[in-house]
């Protein structure tokens, strides 16, 4: 490896980890069997209990407000109101801030 080869992946690696560094973490929910995560990337696409995958929507960034949803009593930590994702108890999500 020469020395530039070199420079160019020390750069890289760290403007990786400073992206990575630098995301809001997410919260992400499954259309389908509402789980719910809380990380920066979109989740590994696992196998959904429901039916197939999960079906990931972000819907919103991860903070320090507590939402409970009315229909489905799903809670989540978020620094907004959340978006309405497809909720289990039917339509959308309905976020109620606590
Ligand atoms: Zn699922
Ligand atoms: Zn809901």
């Amino acid at each position: 490896m020469t020395v530039k080869k070199v420079a160019t992946t020390v750069c890289f690696v760290l403007a990786g980890a400073f992206c990575c560094y630098a995301e809001t973490s997410g919260i992400w929910i499954c259309a389908k069997c509402n789980t719910r995560v809380e990380q920066t990337r979109r989740p590994l696409p696992a196998k959904c209990p429901v039916s197939g995958y999960h079906q990931w929507n972000r819907v919103a960034d991860a903070g320090k407000n507590l939402f409970i949803c009315r229909k489905c009593a799903l809670k989540v930590h978020a620094a907004a109101r959340p978006q309405p994702a497809p909720c289990p108890g039917g339509g959308y999500h309905l976020w109620d801030k606590l």
